[in-house]
């Protein structure tokens, strides 16, 4: 007898009727044998649809109230779903994160699992029940509601896998797989039938919505194969797996594009020792997370412009923050920025064997006259922020360039 963790989406629990086809799908699962154990999300649209009341209520939510609210629309989905299965003449016992005993730590909106715990699943699975989770959310050690920040179903899910030892975790989505890029933006992307942890990890946090970072995290972690797939057919979808050699066959894996950043200069400063950390430190003080950043000394002026990119969500704060930094540095140049960027990447383990990957991204780009504001590398990745306007253009360029629609032939075979 498995164990088996399955998460379903937003859109696989959308509706009623769609609960009830997961309550069929996973029986199905179960009656072959099976020991069940369901995360859901709330219906599609649900958590948005929360975050606008929130707004109306406060312009800036309070973050703890805003994890009692969030909460509900899973709350929501668990509930349907375990009469659904009743319904169907089985039994199901439904949870949410603080039953369960999903301890998080306190950070209100993007907390962070710290110990789950089994007891209580295991005796219902020992029932004979179907267990059906809450995703996204936990408790903290005072008993305050916590969410895991926008798609931690995902992360639920895994890291109940990884704690219950489950034999295998799947992630129900509206798409197949993971794909060489977002099917729903290039009709050519491909399904990837295996792709590494550490691409998989590159792809989620570069804008791959289609599984959470931090579900990659623990599933590298505790070593949990994850197999991505669709709701809506039975077909084998995508195994997030550990890297192997054939992957480093491939140069690039995917093209993927973020639109939630926004980027922030600020120019004219003094080109002194500690300038980096005056205009660093009230910005992490406010728990604001900086990603790239860019500085250019303009040389005979003793002066230097600081680039970077933050959240959208958190422009305007990291603006505000740094006018006090102009005041106190005399930075010449003010304060500017753009929220209309997006940040463009390729990503592929082969990389590390390869040169001129980089050039070839920037003479693609060139050739459709976008122009690349700024530029980041690491050892499996190159991204470039460009004007958000040129977003599907680039990300389809990029994928014809590098052939990504092409089935992949491994080096080995190529050669027989
Ligand atoms: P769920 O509600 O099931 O969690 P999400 O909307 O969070 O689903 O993620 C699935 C979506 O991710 C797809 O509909 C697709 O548009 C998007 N996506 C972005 N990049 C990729 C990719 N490389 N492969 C597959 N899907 C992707
Ligand atoms: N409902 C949450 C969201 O929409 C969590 C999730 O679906 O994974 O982000
Ligand atoms: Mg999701």
């Amino acid at each position: 007898m498995a164990l088996i963790v399955q998460k379903f989406g937003g859109t696989s629990v959308g509706n009623p009727e769609k609960i009830k086809n997961v309550a069929s799908r996973v029986l199905g699962k179960k009656n072959e044998g099976n020991q069940m154990v369901v995360v859901l999300s709330a219906m599609s649209g649900e958590t948005n649809r929360l975050t606008e009341f929130a707004m109306a209520m406060q312009k800036i939510p309070d973050t703890r109230e805003m994890d009692v609210l969030l909460s509900s629309g899973e709350q929501v989905t668990i509930s349907l779903f375990a009469m659904a299965v009743k319904a169907m003449g089985d039994d199901c016992i439904s949870l949410l994160g603080d039953q369960v005993k999903i301890v998080t730590d306190s950070s209100h909106t993007k907390a962070r699992i710290e110990s789950i715990d089994t007891e209580k699943i295991t005796a219902s699975l020992d029932e004979g029940k179907v267990v059906v989770v809450a995703g996204f959310q936990g408790v903290d050690e005072h008993g305050n509601i916590t969410t895991l920040g926008r798609g931690g179903s995902d992360t639920t899910a895994v890291a109940l896998a990884a704690a219950l030892n489950a034999d295998a975790c799947e992630i129900f989505t509206d798409v197949e797989g993971v794909y060489t890029t977002d099917p729903n933006m290039c009709n050519t992307a491909r399904k990837i039938d295996r792709i590494s942890y550490d691409e998989m990890l590159e792809l989620a946090s570069l804008g791959a919505k289609v599984l959470d970072i931090r579900s990659v995290t623990f599933a590298k972690q505790y070593n949990v194969p994850i197999h991505v797939r669709s709701t809506f057919t039975d077909t084998e979808g995508t195994w997030v797996v550990e890297e192997d050699k054939e992957m480093e066959g491939r140069i690039v894996s995917g093209v993927t594009y973020n639109r939630n950043e926004a980027r922030i200069t600020i120019s004219g400063v003094p080109d002194q020792p500690g300038i980096a950390t005056k205009i660093f430190t009230p910005i992490s003080n406010a728990d604001i997370i900086v990603d790239m950043i860019i500085q250019n000394q303009n040389t005979g002026e003793g002066t230097t412009d600081m680039t970077f990119t933050v959240l959208r969500s958190d422009y305007e704060r990291t603006v505000k923050l740094l006018d006090s930094v102009v005041e106190s540095t005399g930075a010449t140049g003010g304060v500017q920025g753009s929220e209309t960027i997006t940040k463009i990447s390729i990503v592929g383990v082969g990389m590390r064997n390869h040169s001129g990957i980089a050039s070839t991204m920037f003479s693609v780009l060139a050739n459709e006259g976008i122009n690349i504001s700024m530029i980041s590398t690491s050892e499996i990745k190159v991204s470039c922020i460009i004007e958000e306007k040129y977003t599907e253009l680039a990300v389809r360029a990029l994928h014809d360039a590098f052939e990504l629609g092409k089935d992949y032939v491994a080096v080995e075979e190529t050669l027989v």
